[in-house]
């Protein structure tokens, strides 16, 4: 059987803080997103829609704000442990598409690196991971570059049980 998930999530740009999308530093911008991790959009959302597929709660739940161990945390590092609590609950990513919403900077010459930095992070193919980039039209919080936003939908597949205690 497979199942869906859906993720959102969105942070404020602030001057001095880096830009980290999918894992990927966006050099050269001028601000970054503020956050208690390394506060990267795209890969919360991702994280979120793959906890929602498998049925485990959302990304506060696993890492939340008030546990020091988290400041400043490597999203992709988080991811990692979200693919491994997947497995230990018998799910396995199958997919992933997410768009982010970005007035600017031009996302477009970062995405395949993002796609691979994702992929790596959830075993999956590059194939298997889609990212899309689109701007708020200068409406909104997003148009007015007041912030980012990440939507991402996941699906996973049944998945053989890790089992430490294995004969
Ligand atoms: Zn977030």
């Amino acid at each position: 059987m497979t199942r869906a998930g859906i993720g959102f999530d969105s942070h404020r740009l602030e001057a001095g803080r880096r830009l980290v999308l999918g894992g990927v530093e966006i050099e050269g911008a001028e601000r970054g997103l503020a956050g208690f991790s390394d506060a990267d959009v795209l890969t919360h959302a991702v994280i979120d829609a793959l906890l929602g597929a498998a049925g485990l709660g959302d990304i506060g739940q696993h890492f939340p704000d008030t546990d020091a161990r988290w400041r400043d945390a490597d999203s992709l590092e988080l991811l990692r442990a979200v693919v491994g609590r997947l497995a230990d609950a018998g799910h396995a990513p199958a997919n992933l598409d997410a768009t982010v919403a970005c007035e600017e900077p031009k996302l477009g010459p970062f995405r395949d690196e993002m796609r691979t930095r994702l992929a790596e992070a959830t075993g999956l193919d590059p194939g298997a991971v889609n990212v899309k980039f689109t701007t708020g039209e200068r409406m909104g919080f997003v148009g007015r570059g007041e912030g980012i936003a990440a939507l991402a939908v996941a699906t996973v597949t049944a998945a053989g049980r890790r089992s430490p205690r294995a004969p």
